[in-house]
């Protein structure tokens, strides 16, 4: 029988909802504490028109919910702020990796120990700092396999226009999630899917499309090309250093998809941190004083 099926992971079901650039830029917003049409419009520098249309499927999804007064604009719901965690890490990786890509960026203070801080990814069962290299990933219970809907979406003209004044507000850690496309790439490097056919196996992407992703990712070097043969012309794809940091977002991703849309079957990937043998959960803690960090003790700040 011919594949034409993929793995649907927690992170794909949570990429259905917010795997998109004007999506990303509007919920960092939000978590920026930030209610108003308005306020998304001028501070993500996207369209009036992608604006209220993201802002209706957050509130289709249960992410966002308009509050009673109109004025009030909009508010995380409990299902949004969930999300937390995914914004930590993307910002821990903003400032690793690409800390003048947009222009502005966003300081975050730990307000139990008052200090300015970064969020460091530990395992919530033994409270070492996770390394993607100590994690197991196995098909939990409730893996299902979909046919995955490449639609050609409106993302990349929201990627390119997204502008405050002359700064760009995309950076490649918000064009790589904004697309699942280069997401699945990265999903399939993760769990030991390196060379260009299996990639291809693996998600079903059209070979032209997944060479253009392979070579933005090889841009942005995210991953980078090792040759595997004696003749030197063929190439596995492996993460580098600044790929492989992108996997707190992957994880925090996957367990957000877990809590809100896993059936009663169970988990549809299960990952076990070698270093305790216990499922990886991720607790963000704080760089300065080693708290964990929630969305009640951290303040973001511009
Ligand atoms: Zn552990
Ligand atoms: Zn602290």
């Amino acid at each position: 029988m011919k594949h034409e099926t993929i793995r649907a992971c927690s992170i794909w079901r949570a990429l259905d909802v917010v795997g998109d650039v004007a999506v990303l830029l509007i919920l960092e917003q939000a978590f920026l504490g930030r209610h108003r049409f308005d306020d998304f419009v001028k501070q993500t520098g996207l369209a009036r028109s992608v604006v209220s249309g993201r802002l209706a499927k957050l509130v289709e999804a249960g992410v966002l919910r308009k509050a009673a007064q109109r004025q009030a604009g909009y508010a995380l719901t409990e299902k949004g702020r969930g999300l937390f965690p995914v914004a930590l890490m993307i910002l821990r990786w903003q400032h690793r990796w690409e800390p003048g890509e947009r222009g502005f960026s966003v300081r975050l203070v730990h307000r139990g120990c008052g200090q300015a801080m970064e969020p460091v990814p530990h395992c919530a069962a033994c409270q070492t700092e996770i390394d993607p290299r100590a994690v197991d990933w196995a098909p939990g219970p409730g893996l299902a396999q979909v046919t995955p809907v490449y639609t050609r979406r409106r993302q990349q003209t929201a990627a390119a226009s997204a502008k405050r004044g002359n700064q760009t507000m995309v950076d490649s850690v918000i064009e790589l999630f904004g697309d699942r496309w280069a997401t699945l790439v990265v999903r399939a490097c993760f769990t030991g899917i390196h060379r260009f056919d299996d990639i291809q196996r693996d998600t079903l992407m059209a070979t032209n499309i997944l060479s253009g992703r392979i070579e933005q990712l090889l841009a942005q070097r995210i991953i980078k090309a090792v040759p595997y043969s004696a003749h030197q012309d063929r190439f596995e794809y492996r993460l580098t250093e600044k790929g492989r940091d992108l996997y707190p977002v992957l994880l925090a991703l996957l367990q957000w998809g877990d809590r809100w849309f896993a059936d009663e079957q169970g988990p549809p990937l299960l990952l076990t941190h070698r270093n305790c043998g216990q499922p990886l959960g991720l607790q963000p803690k704080c760089s300065a004083c080693a708290a964990g960090l929630d969305i009640r003790n951290t303040a973001f700040e511009l």
